[in-house]
């Protein structure tokens, strides 16, 4: 199967199935169906059955999907064959918490390494990862066969700091800092960014309560409908 081929969409979808699955969201036995999926998702079953048929994995109508095949799909897909080695630029308030969040969650991934600038980090050990300093990047990522960055450095230092970790030799950077970063095309970025998801919140929140016709700026959160659409 040419993963190239599978919509970046999809891609998230199966992560949240795969979570769902492991949960036991949705199953009651050893085979799930597509409404199960999709409820326990908050999704459509068309969208499950699609998104399954494209890692070419389809259910019986009669008995669904059996689970432990349907696991295996996904991580065949998903899952990097070899384990796959992470490092964190920016040890501070976000990349520790990243860091402590992150230990022994995935089990294909693994953080190995974090830099930072700031000699009061540099050579500590934060949940597990070891801080180095920026100027041993290219080294310690050779060594380490590190593949991902993950970029949490305040936004003036993010350019710099991604150049620096395509520089070293790695093929993925997962970007939290509020900048629009110029990589190399054949580097896959992934850009997080609360501040866009919270004013999409607030945009749509706003919205159903505009439809309700009775904003009232000093009312309590309580008068807001919470079924409105
Ligand atoms: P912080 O100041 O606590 O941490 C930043 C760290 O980066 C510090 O340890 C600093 O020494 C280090 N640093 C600075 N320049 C560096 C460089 N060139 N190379 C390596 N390390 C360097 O800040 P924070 O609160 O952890 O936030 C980090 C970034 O994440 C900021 O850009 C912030 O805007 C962003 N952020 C994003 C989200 C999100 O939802 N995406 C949420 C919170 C913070």
């Amino acid at each position: 199967m040419n993963k190239r081929k599978i919509p970046s969409g999809c891609v998230e979808r199966l992560s949240i199935y795969r979570r769902a699955l492991l949960q036991d969201r949705c199953v009651a036995g050893p085979s799930v169906f597509s409404h199960q999926l999709a409820f326990a998702c908050r999704l459509t079953a068309a969208q499950v059955r699609r998104d399954l048929m494209l890692i070419g994995y389809s259910g019986s109508p009669t008995s669904g999907y059996e689970v432990k095949r349907l696991l295996s799909s996904i991580g065949t897909l998903l899952d990097p064959p070899q384990l796959r080695q992470v490092a964190i630029v920016g040890m501070g308030h976000l990349g520790r918490a990243i860091a402590a969040y992150m230990a022994n969650r995935l089990p294909k991934i693994r953080l190995s390494a974090g830099f930072d600038v700031n000699p009061d980090k540099i050579g500590a050990t934060f949940s597990g990862v070891r801080c180095y300093p920026v100027q041993k990047m290219s080294e310690v990522i050779a060594e380490r066969r590190i593949g991902i960055g993950i970029l949490t450095v305040p936004s003036d230092a993010a350019q710099s700091a991604a150049e620096q970790l395509v520089h070293a030799g790695v093929t993925g950077v997962l970007n939290f800092a509020p900048v629009c970063l110029h990589i190399p095309k054949r580097v896959h970025i992934e850009n997080i960014d609360m501040t866009v998801s919270l004013e999409k919140v607030a945009f749509f929140a706003c919205g159903s309560q505009r439809k309700k016709g009775n904003i009232d700026d000093n009312s309590s959160t309580s008068n807001i409908d919470q079924t409105a659409p």
